[in-house]
């Protein structure tokens, strides 16, 4: 059964739903898209071809998997609900360059299996599960992990933090460590009726390509992640009084934003990512 087709809609995503008598699961985020625009819309960002391996995050009942299977080289899908694993492998059994994993996203030696994979290039995709989203993509970009890009769903109020450029509510610890990581863009916003159940919020595509160097170049990147870290946390504090939370003297913290040319009363969500670049270059010559 190769022609996957009749996924793509939400007759076929209950058809399947009934055939397997599968119940899907609140906690683990299950809701299916059931617009074929918008599976689309997803692949077509991620510029998948023969040449790729792509990892897929949460492939549900494979609505994204068919399409994957059919452009890239191989395709590894990461599907932590036990349930779903009899189903991806009737569907995808047809597939010999897909391959299912029943595993936790955030347990998997992603480093390993792409080198194991052996392709030129790799790319990640997913309708994430929301409940993980932040440290999904956490995980990615601290790791490194040796992908291109990153294309995925998730929440529009977390990809609007994704996103956020300085100065406004939205910019904060989120906006900052994944542009330090990749250069953001949004691909398309997704109503909510594009899914099975349909879920209480919006949605947003958006594609991370990952920078073979930083935004910013910094001599301490422990540093720059404590100093962004504490400027958020009291995010309504001048910067002279929440950085204290990065653990230092008010006296350190003055001079080193004087030697930053930042003045002590601006607020963390005014700074670009070269300004607390600067600025922890500053506190590491204190
Ligand atoms: N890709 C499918 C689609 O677009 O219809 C399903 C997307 S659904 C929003 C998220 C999927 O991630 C679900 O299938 C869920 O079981 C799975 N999931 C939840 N937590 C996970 C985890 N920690 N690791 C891997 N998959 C997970």
């Amino acid at each position: 059964m190769n022609d996957l087709s009749f996924l793509y809609t939400k007759a076929g995503i209950d058809y399947i739903r009934k055939k397997y008598g599968f119940k899907n699961s609140k906690s683990l985020g299950q809701n299916f898209l059931a617009d074929e625009s918008v599976i689309d819309a997803i692949i077509d960002a991620a510029e998948i071809g023969p040449e790729d391996f792509v990892v897929e995050i949460g492939p549900g009942l494979g609505v994204l998997t068919a399409k994957e299977a059919r452009r890239a080289g191989k395709v590894c899908a990461v599907e932590l609900d036990r349930a779903l694993i009899p189903i991806l492998h009737d569907l995808f059994g047809g597939f010999p360059n897909v391959e299912i994993r029943n595993e936790d996203i955030l347990k998997v030696d992603l480093a390993a299996l792409i080198t194991d994979a052996g392709m030129a290039h790799t790319k990640i995709i997913g309708n994430l599960p929301y409940y993980i989203t932040t440290p999904i993509l956490m995980a990615l970009l601290e790791k490194r992990v040796p992908a291109e890009s990153i294309t995925v769903m998730m929440q529009k109020e977390v990809a609007d933090r994704v996103t956020a450029p300085p100065g406004g509510r939205t910019y904060g610890a989120l906006s900052v460590a994944c542009q330090y990581y990749a250069r953001v863009r949004e691909v398309v916003q997704v109503p909510k009726e594009a899914f099975v159940p349909a879920p209480k919020v919006d949605s947003t595509v958006l594609r991370l390509d990952l920078r073979q160097e930083p935004a910013v170049k910094v001599a301490d990147e422990a540093l720059f992640f404590r100093l962004v870290k504490a400027g958020f946390a009291q995010r309504r504090k001048t910067l002279l009084n929440s950085l204290t939370g990065a653990g230092f003297g008010k006296e350190t913290i003055k001079a080193a934003l004087q030697a930053a040319g930042i003045d002590p009363v601006r607020r963390a969500e005014t700074l670009s990512l070269e300004d607390f670049g600067r600025l922890t270059d500053a506190f590491a010559g204190e």
